[in-house]
């Protein structure tokens, strides 16, 4: 990017703004640019040469951040006051992450389980969002301070599976550091980006993007068709990657040098030196096949092959995942087109060489794996800015959107699997003559019954006037913006009367969650179409008796009194058939209620009939 454009008023030369792409990961962080001229995306780097910052902010006592490599250094012997790998608590709940709580060294404050956790450090309060501002602020000001103009636009990755709230959560992160957030892409949608798949029209394939990174492990299917990007499947590890890798070299030296636990954790300052270490020894491992090295005097060693074996269990995990994914695609290995590695963990020579031997082809892994996501996000930003060709680009919804109708049933409108940006709609109407507002209940799921599935958003759509139930037409619209933000309204098209919602949901699902939620839908199908059916007859059920009961108080007259008698008994019969939850009782006591009342019925139209042809001139 970076036009020249010259104000012809004016005669100033402006330079046309430029849109920058973030990785904003769970360890390091990152922005890039496409270059006007060569049109090639770039990491912007610190003097040292380094284009990743550590996704670690410290705050002194005063509040005065830092952030990145220096914060990194004050890990260890400040663990209350510099925070880390804060993307793990984007839109969640203390709910949600309390049972990960062991594996944050800082303060989460737990005072209300739905609420949205905050971070405390000293006497102050954080909320995830603001700290992450903290990160994108640091490369914001990284890539002003090069580039020499301000920069206020950009594209920010998530993984695939975040949902709504995690992404809100991510762009509210943006708009707090300044920054208008123009899209938020998925992580491994950029990597492909990066790579040029799909950039060109013609392009179909389908790729697998493998993300090892610090402390996360994802797997991704894509297919692009046309330049849409859509994802298949995604499977991973929210606990898996360098740092285990780390770890298993900390263990190995403690049995080669006898330092126990207890020492490690009594010495803050050694366990530092032995993961410090150990992520030196992995990282030389890499390109050579011995390490050696001393802690405090102590010397170290460690061998590529032993190394290997240390890590293979942690490989094989990544790729039962990738076996899980595929099959979640419906899909086999040799029918991925390209494999593409992705986070500085992907750099381990075994990991590579297992992924290869899993998909049986080549990967890329021409680019740096710890920038390629941010290096697409340039892409991206590149493609806003009209400097790219036409390029769509797809997320799909990983649950199921609908509201709740009579009798707590879910009321799909968007599928899960549906391509985003998407939009649908459907007419609902009253069930009591007269009301004159309806509530308009929001679920994420896949279970028949709302109590089953997640309540994203409540909201009463009011001021209908009064017409016979069945009248108002309520059409319920849903619509997801290419962020994957849902945006719900209401409007009874006969009165004009509407109101909308924009679902920004209280917290988060995790994956594992999304999994959840899948899975029980599976093993309870059964059980839910029993359900369903059961509401089902008892709603028509409900009907007919308040049709009937509203028949009696105004037409009695047309009905003797043994008629009325019969007809109260055969409603009873129908409340006891609710009663009893059995549906097969219940779609009979209906028939048989619908039977004796509709001569009735029959009588009250005829007499009806002859009033008015008493009244009018008939041809
Ligand atoms: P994230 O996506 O979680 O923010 P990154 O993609 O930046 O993380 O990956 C960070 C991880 O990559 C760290 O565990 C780091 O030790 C590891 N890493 C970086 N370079 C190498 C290397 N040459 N060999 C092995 N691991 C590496
Ligand atoms: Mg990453």
């Amino acid at each position: 990017m970076g036009k020249v454009a010259i104000n012809l008023v004016t005669g100033s030369i402006q330079q046309e703004e430029i849109i920058v792409g973030i990785d904003l990961g769970t360890t390091n962080s990152l922005i890039a640019i496409v270059r006007g001229d060569s049109h090639e995306p770039i990491a912007l780097k610190d003097i040292d040469g380094l284009a990743l910052v550590p996704s670690i902010v410290h705050f002194d006592e005063y509040g005065n951040t830092t952030v990145g490599n220096p914060a990194k250094e004050l890990l260890v012997a400040q663990p209350e006051r510099t925070i880390y790998s804060v993307k793990r608590l984007m839109g969640k709940s203390y709910r949600d992450v309390s049972k990960d709580a062991g594996f944050f060294a800082y303060h989460i404050i737990d005072d209300n389980t739905d609420a949205l956790v905050k971070i405390q450090v000293g006497d102050k309060f954080y909320s995830p969002i603001e700290l992450s501002s903290y990160i994108l602020k640091e490369l914001k000001k990284r890539a002003e301070h090069i580039l020499k103009v301000s920069i206020t636009k950009a594209v920010i990755t998530v993984p695939a599976y975040f949902n709504d709230a995690q992404r809100q959560a991510t762009r509210d992160a943006g708009r707090l550091a300044g920054l208008d957030v123009l899209r938020i892409i998925n992580e491994p949608t950029a990597a492909s980006l990066a790579y040029g798949l799909g950039t060109k029209h013609a392009d179909e394939r389908t790729i697998a993007v493998y993300d090892l990174g610090g402390g996360t492990f994802d797997i991704s299917i894509l297919t692009i068709n046309n330049g849409i990007f859509e994802v298949l499947s995604t499977n991973g590890d929210t606990y898996l990657g360098g740092d285990d890798m780390d770890n298993t070299i900390v263990k190995y030296w403690q049995e080669q040098t006898g330092i126990t636990d207890n020492e490690l954790h009594n010495f803050k300052s050694l366990a530092q030196q032995f993961r410090v270490k150990a992520e030196q020894a992995k990282v030389h491992l890499t390109t050579n096949e011995v390490y050696q090295g001393t802690i405090d005097d102590t010397p170290v060693s460690l061998t590529k092959e032993q190394f290997n074996k240390l890590i293979q269990p942690l490989i094989d995990r990544t790729i039962t995942a990738c076996q899980n994914s595929l099959r979640d695609a419906g899909l086999k290995a040799e029918q991925i087109d390209a494999v593409v590695m992705v986070g500085g963990s992907t750099r381990v020579p075994l990991v590579k060489e297992s992924v290869r031997q899993f998909f049986g082809k080549e990967v890329f892994d021409s680019m740096n794996p710890d920038e390629v996501v941010a290096l697409g996000a340039a892409v991206q930003a590149d493609i806003l800015a009209g400097n790219n060709t036409e390029m769509l680009l797809l997320d799909v919804t990983p649950l199921s959107l609908g509201i709740e109708t009579m009798g707590g049933l879910m009321d799909v409108l968007i599928p899960r699997n549906s391509k985003i940006p998407n939009k649908a709609g459907r007419q609902y109407t009253t069930q009591k003559d007269g009301q004159s507002g309806m509530r308009i209940s929001v679920f994420q799921g896949e279970r028949d019954l709302v109590q089953d599935n997640r309540k994203l958003a409540e909201f009463n759509l009011t001021g209908i006037p009064g017409m016979p139930a069945g009248l108002p037409n309520v059409e319920v619209t849903f619509l997801i913006d290419a962020d994957g933000i849902l945006k719900v309204s209401a409007t009874e098209l006969r009165s004009g009367v509407a109101q909308s919602i924009d679902v920004k949901p209280q917290y988060g699902l995790t994956d594992e969650e999304v999994e959840k939620m899948l899975l029980d839908s599976l093993t309870h199908a059964k059980d839910d179409i029993k359900v369903r059916a059961l509401v089902e007859a008892t709603t028509e059920a409900q009907q007919m008796l308040d049709t009937t009961e509203k028949f009696l108080v105004k037409h009695k007259e047309f009905l003797t009194a043994e008629e009325v008698a019969t007809t109260n008994e055969h409603m009873q019969q129908l409340r006891d058939a609710i009663a009893a939850k059995d549906k097969d009782l219940v779609h009979k006591a209906t028939e048989t209620l619908n039977e004796v009342s509709r001569p009735y019925a029959e009588r009250v139209m005829d007499s009806a009939l002859k009033d008015a042809m008493r009244g009018k001139k008939v041809i």
